[in-house]
């Protein structure tokens, strides 16, 4: 399978056409942002990582019931995934307080909660993936009711699957944000990327950050708590 045209140049991927019209190419770029795009920087090694941990996950979703975008991994940086048109929707779930629920309800960071929550974005640069609610998404006409029940559905499995696989790798699933899209016959499927970029990832002994707030919040070592989570996840599968 062979890139065509590029489609799409995102802050950390490429996306191409290829010869048959239902399946696009992704590369993924050593390329960081963070805070809506303000914040840019290079994290060495990083589309490696991303794409092959992306892939395994999904695969590993796949066994678990949900439908993902995954079709095959062709190298290091690049993965032959099934187009969709994305649900404009970022859906997050969380576990463990952190990030902007500790910022905007004022809980101290690392304060565990009793049932995971569900929130989501707009998923517009220019608005600044503002926080809505399922009224609202049905309102803007960016999913059906049904298609919010879906990915509701698919997101808490995926995080049922994830906080146990990622236990047994020693690491703490804190929260994630997961992409949804819709296949050519409307069928909803999990799209984009499960990488450290898009979980926050706490070594279970320590507590150490293993993820892309240590770009964020310029905590240095960002490379090797990429290979680390990584690694943990290699020895384990
Ligand atoms: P961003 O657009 O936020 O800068 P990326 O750099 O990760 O993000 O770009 C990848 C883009 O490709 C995202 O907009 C994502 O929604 C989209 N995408 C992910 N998977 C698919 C897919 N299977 N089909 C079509 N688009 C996809
Ligand atoms: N996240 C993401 N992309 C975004 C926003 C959030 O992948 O555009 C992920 C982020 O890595 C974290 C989770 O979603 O794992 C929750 O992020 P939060 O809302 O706390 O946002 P942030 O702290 O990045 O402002």
């Amino acid at each position: 399978m062979e890139k065509k045209e590029q489609i799409y140049e995102g802050k950390a991927k490429k996306v191409f056409g290829t010869e048959n019209p239902e399946l696009f190419i992704v590369s993924y770029k050593d390329d960081a942002t963070a805070f809506n795009g303000i914040k840019k920087g290079t994290i060495v090694g990083k589309g490696v990582i991303n794409n092959r941990m992306s892939n395994l996950l999904m695969q590993h979703l796949e066994k678990a019931g949900v439908p993902t975008h995954y079709v095959e991994e062709l190298n290091d940086r690049e993965t032959v995934v099934k187009k969709v048109d994305i649900v404009p929707l970022e859906v997050i779930i969380r576990n463990i307080a952190a990030g902007s629920f500790s910022k905007n309800y004022g809980v101290e960071e690392g304060v565990v909660f009793e049932n995971p929550t569900i929130e989501f974005s707009y998923k517009n640069d220019d608005l600044g993936d503002p926080l809505i609610n399922d009224y609202h998404a049905i309102a803007l006409k960016l999913a059906t009711p049904e298609e919010i029940e879906t990915i509701k559905k698919y997101s808490f499995i995926v995080n049922d699957q994830m906080k146990a696989f990622w236990k047994e790798c020693g690491v703490t699933l804190v929260d994630f944000k997961l992409e949804f899209g819709k296949l050519s016959d409307g069928t909803i499927v999990l799209a984009d990327e499960i990488s450290p970029d898009t979980c926050r990832l706490w070594d279970s002994e320590t507590g150490e950050k293993l993820d892309k707030d240590r770009f964020r919040r310029d905590l240095g070592n960002v490379e090797d708590a990429y290979e680390e989570v990584m690694k943990r996840l290699t020895d384990h599968i």
